[in-house]
């Protein structure tokens, strides 16, 4: 169906993942047409159901399940797709199966044609953001990874808790793999301008040594701990999402450690990781390049390797 104004955006999975994005979305205001697919026709129903029955309570926004004929008109796709792990299955097995499932998904886009960017949300992501990277044959640019939007966050929230401070007000970054070797960029880290090293004095909190390593653990196994608690994560990435889907739809250039594809930054070629990028209406303007400290170019290195590894276990027809 044809889009009739302003911003549409095409969610593809209507899962926990999805469906909180929506809703996100929804609240925030920014989207004119929300428009969500799935291969489970009930839940989508469901969802687009219960999303619809908020309407009153929000600014004017059309919510309904679509097709991929919505493809062609949309202004970004996210792609939130995916299957569950079976008892017994490994990573790369799961991950055989998303990328089929990745497979469909972009012919299907293809078959239609699109001028959109394409948002990835689906684990591992960095490496379904590089699948869809090839799948899609669209410039790299267009092809953005959720990444470690939802990892800074985590980071920013965990030292914004200890320093009592507004987590706006701090500015730090995970880079790497959204994953176990993701990397704390410590080094650039500030309250107000001022490194930890800076800033501890001034503030005068007297709570000993900054707890660094314990703090990037919890940002680490923040999502295993959520799942044991209860069963999945959905509500800081439906808001992470949102963050990115807002800087492209309103053209922000806002800086974001989006999964972008790496040609020979840091030494590292054809791998889709995060790093901070200022992320506009074209999606990913530019990457922004970081001052890091031996040991977190070794960790970025090293996460890296982690990814190529994987990836090398992957067939992309
Ligand atoms: P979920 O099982 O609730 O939802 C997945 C949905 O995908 C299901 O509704 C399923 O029917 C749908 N689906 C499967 N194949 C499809 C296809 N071919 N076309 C359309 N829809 C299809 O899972 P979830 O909790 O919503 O998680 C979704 C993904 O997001 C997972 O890969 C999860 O690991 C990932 N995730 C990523 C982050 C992040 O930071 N990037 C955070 C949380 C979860």
């Amino acid at each position: 169906m044809k889009k009739e104004r302003g911003s549409r955006v095409v969610i593809i999975g209507a899962g926990l993942v999805g469906s909180t994005f929506a809703y996100s979305l929804m609240m925030n205001g920014i989207a004119s047409e929300i428009i969500m697919l799935d291969v489970n026709e009930a839940r989508l129903k469901g969802e687009v159901m219960d999303l619809n029955h908020g309407l009153s309570f929000v600014k004017p926004v059309m919510v309904r399940a679509g097709t991929y004929e919505d493809c062609l008109d949309a202004d970004v796709i996210v792609i939130t797709a995916g299957a569950n792990q079976k008892p017994g299955e490994s990573r790369l097995d799961l991950l055989t199966r998303n990328a089929a499932i990745f497979k469909s998904i972009l012919d299907q886009i293809n078959t239609v044609g699109t001028e959109a960017i394409l948002l990835v949300a689906s684990n591992p992501v960095d490496i379904m953001t590089y699948v869809t990277y090839k799948l899609s044959g669209f410039s790299s640019h267009r092809v953005i990874g959720s990444g470690t939007v939802l990892d800074s966050a985590r980071f920013r929230y965990l030292i914004s808790a200890h320093c009592k401070v507004d987590p706006s007000n701090v500015h730090a970054y995970i880079i790497g793999e959204h994953g176990d070797s993701e990397v704390p960029v410590w080094s650039l880290a500030n309250i107000a301008g001022l490194r930890f090293n800076e800033y501890c004095p001034v503030c005068g909190g007297n709570c000993g040594e900054f707890p660094k390593d314990q703090i990037y653990q919890e940002v680490k196994n923040a999502a295993a701990q959520i799942i044991q608690g209860k069963g999945a994560t959905y509500y800081a990435i439906g808001l992470a999402l949102v963050q990115i889907v807002e800087s492209i739809l309103r053209d922000e250039y806002s800086v974001l450690t989006v999964s972008t594809l790496l040609t020979g930054e840091y030494g590292i070629n054809d791998l889709y990781l995060s790093l901070p990028c200022i992320v506009s209406r074209h999606g990913i303007e530019k990457q922004v390049r970081l001052d890091l400290s031996p040991e977190e170019l070794a960790g970025l290195k090293h996460s890296a390797a982690t990814l190529q590894e994987f990836k090398a276990g992957l067939k992309i027809e």
